[in-house]
């Protein structure tokens, strides 16, 4: 299987605090990649320099073969301006823990935004696309609500439809439920399990065990801005090697 995300050697601090010490991530085209540790371990840093969010200090990232947010001129490296990484960036679904949906834009509009204006969709046809994506994450019968009438599960399934229309070629997950009240975090799971079917190429931060444990197939365990181990679930989560790691779930399970 072909490679899709290529984190090399990335280091990444915030004035004297180095958050990143040197991240190697590969993750293969159509596999899901959970990433575990605790508050503060560099998680949310690092999905976010995979769409260049965060600038890296050292290291790269490969998106699908492209180079994010830089171009390489005789082994040099030059950033690319803002436009072109705005449109590295659509390529990259990336859900929040908080939704983010515009709160004075219905439902469907939310979904059809960035295809009009980022792809140049015609309208009926991003309309019609926004719907059918409604539909597959269960709520095409609150196509014309907002936000704020929808419970934090809607929202957050509202926030995952407006991530696939932009035909990603993968999507970042950052602590999908950790904002959801616990009976609505099944109905978002369901829909990024769903997703994992169908062969998306996923990262999602979170610390749902038993999701991790049925969904990946890799499992990341980072702590203080190091992947301190990574393998498939059974291993990881079930047989850690390291203490670090055996410490961490010992506390989330
Ligand atoms: P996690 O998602 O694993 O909880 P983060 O990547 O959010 O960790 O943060 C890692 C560390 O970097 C934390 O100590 C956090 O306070 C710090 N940090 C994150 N973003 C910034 C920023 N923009 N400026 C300064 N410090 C930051
Ligand atoms: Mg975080």
């Amino acid at each position: 299987m072909s490679v899709m995300v290529d984190i090399r050697s990335v280091h990444k601090s915030f004035g004297p605090l180095e958050v990143l010490k040197g991240i190697d991530l590969s993750v293969r085209a159509g596999e899901v990649t959970v990433v575990l540790g605790p508050s503060g371990s560099g998680k949310s840093t690092l999905l976010r320099t995979i769409n260049h969010l965060e600038k890296v200090d050292r290291g790269a990232v490969s998106v699908d073969g492209t180079l994010i947010g830089y171009r390489r001129v005789g082994g040099r490296l030059h950033e690319l301006p803002e436009r072109e990484v705005l449109k590295q960036r659509t390529r990259i679904g990336f859900v929040f823990q908080n939704f983010h949906l515009f709160p004075h834009l219905t439902v469907v509009e939310n979904v059809v935004e960035a295809p009009v204006s980022a792809l140049k969709r015609p309208r009926e046809q991003a309309v019609r696309d926004a719907r059918r994506l409604l539909e597959r994450v269960g709520l095409a019968d609150k196509a014309d609500a907002y936000p704020k009438q929808l419970s934090g599960g809607q929202q957050q399934r509202v926030a995952i439809a407006r991530a696939l229309a932009l035909e990603p070629k993968l999507l970042l997950f950052d602590e999908p439920t950790s904002a959801l009240d616990p009976e609505l975090v099944g109905e978002v799971l369901d829909v990024i399990r769903d997703l994992a079917r169908q062969g998306t190429t996923m990262i999602v931060v979170t610390h749902e065990i038993g999701f991790a444990r049925e969904v990946a197939d890799t499992v990341v365990f980072m702590a203080d801005g190091r992947i301190v181990e990574q393998g498939p679930p059974g291993q990881v989560l079930d047989a850690p090697r390291e203490e670090r790691t055996r410490a961490f779930l010992s506390k989330v399970l």
